[in-house]
């Protein structure tokens, strides 16, 4: 007979809840359906949290159980990234085939895995504990891949004006490289994309003392952002780094020269820096250089870090090695993830399904590895509420 946990997986695996459907939600609120319909029987209380505001429309969820002070809270999205061309697949990739060992899916390793791994644990933990004094809690988002809009963000503000309180958050996104148990991750940088746009004089380029071409300051600009380092980061993490991502002029003739030139730079930055330190480093040069700029911010999180000797975080390293016998590396690296906004309520760390084929085609998770993710999730809850 198949493994519960595995047929709960591949049902949620063949829900085809993308990110960004524009109107049509309906399969992000089928996915937090089926969650709720898992939990519910055990004595969880679902609570949809939709978004409608004539422009962008999605659902998301936040599930407890118990009502004793320690809560613990699990947290993840159901939205999934696009398949991609489908041809390319070895298989439909949300028909959650099995083969060799492997389910592959789009969204099993990130992170619809993860979410089922813990909805299992806690649905074992609360048959064997029944009387436990403490609280499990889930918030599932629906739009952490796209569009951006914070579900979980006003969960956290809407449930915590009510009195919620959180003792830890585990994200369960895909932190390892390789194998279960290689890497949590107790903190993400910040980001922010910066964009800078450059006026001159639009003229003929075989008069150019009747013109100022805005890619010559432009281009001098930004030569002087990429060769100043902004950190040389520190024990937690890597130097924050700095990224031109794009240079727009939109120039088609051959003979003049442009009044008009934009960029677009990344910087993913680490606890050294915050908001004024990275508009600090970059309005010195501007006022420093020859050109007529304009500078625009738009930070998309701020960094945060979990202490090593956090009471949880010590939890799950020991039973990560017990299970697993690696010790697990502590690491800041990576993209930003919905922790940022649960740092603000309690402390936050991740730990997941192996990430080396997320987003990609063929995206694919060890059925080995969730059912190890589910124990080591239990044993948590274990060690944690018992
Ligand atoms: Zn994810």
């Amino acid at each position: 007979m198949e493994n519960d946990l595995v047929k709960f997986t591949k049902e949620m695996l063949s829900i085809e809840s993308i990110s960004s459907q524009g109107k049509d939600c309906s399969k992000i609120t089928e996915a937090c359906d089926l969650l709720c319909n898992y939990l519910s029987p055990i004595g969880f209380k679902c609570r949809h949290f939709p978004v409608n505001n004539g422009k962008i429309y999605t659902d998301s969820l936040y599930a407890k159980y118990g009502s004793g002070k320690k809560n613990i809270m699990f947290s993840g999205h159901v939205d999934v990234v696009p398949a991609g061309n489908i041809e390319n697949w070895d298989s439909h990739p949300f028909s959650a085939e099995e083969k060799d060992g492997y389910i592959v899916a789009r969204g099993v390793a990130d992170m619809k895995g993860g979410v089922t791994c813990f909805a299992h644990a806690a649905k074992r933990f609360i048959n064997d504990y029944k009387d436990f004094d403490g609280s499990i809690s889930m918030m599932i988002a629906g739009d952490e891949e796209e569009p951006f809009i914070e579900t979980t963000k006003e969960m956290c503000e809407i449930l915590s004006k009510e009195g919620e309180v959180w003792d830890i958050a585990l994200v369960g996104e895909p932190s390892n490289s390789y194998k279960i148990g290689d890497t949590i991750k107790n903190g993400r940088r910040g980001g922010v994309e910066v964009r800078i746009e450059s006026f001159g004089t639009q003229g003929h380029d075989a008069y150019p003392h009747l013109a100022d071409n805005a890619i010559h300051h432009l281009v001098e600009l930004t030569n002087k952002y990429v060769n100043k380092k902004l950190d040389d980061g520190n024990k937690y993490f890597p130097s924050s780094s700095l990224q031109i991502i794009n240079i727009d002029v939109d120039n088609k003739s051959t003979n003049t020269i442009p009044g008009f030139a934009k960029c677009l730079i990344c910087i993913r930055f680490n606890n050294l820096q915050n908001v004024e330190s990275i508009k600090k480093f970059f309005n010195e040069e501007i006022e420093k250089t020859e050109g007529n700029f304009k500078i625009d911010f738009n930070f998309f999180g701020e960094p945060f870090l979990t202490s090593s000797d956090n009471f949880y975080l010590q939890n799950l390293k020991g039973i990560i090695k017990t299970n697993t016998n690696i010790n697990p590396e502590l690491s800041t690296a990576g993209g930003t993830s919905d922790g940022r906004y649960i740092k603000d309520y309690c402390d936050v760390f991740e730990f997941g399904l192996v990430n080396d084929s997320i987003h990609k085609t063929n995206e694919k998770a060890r059925v080995s590895d969730l059912i190890l993710l589910e124990k080591i999730y239990y044993d948590f809850l274990v060690k944690s509420l018992i």
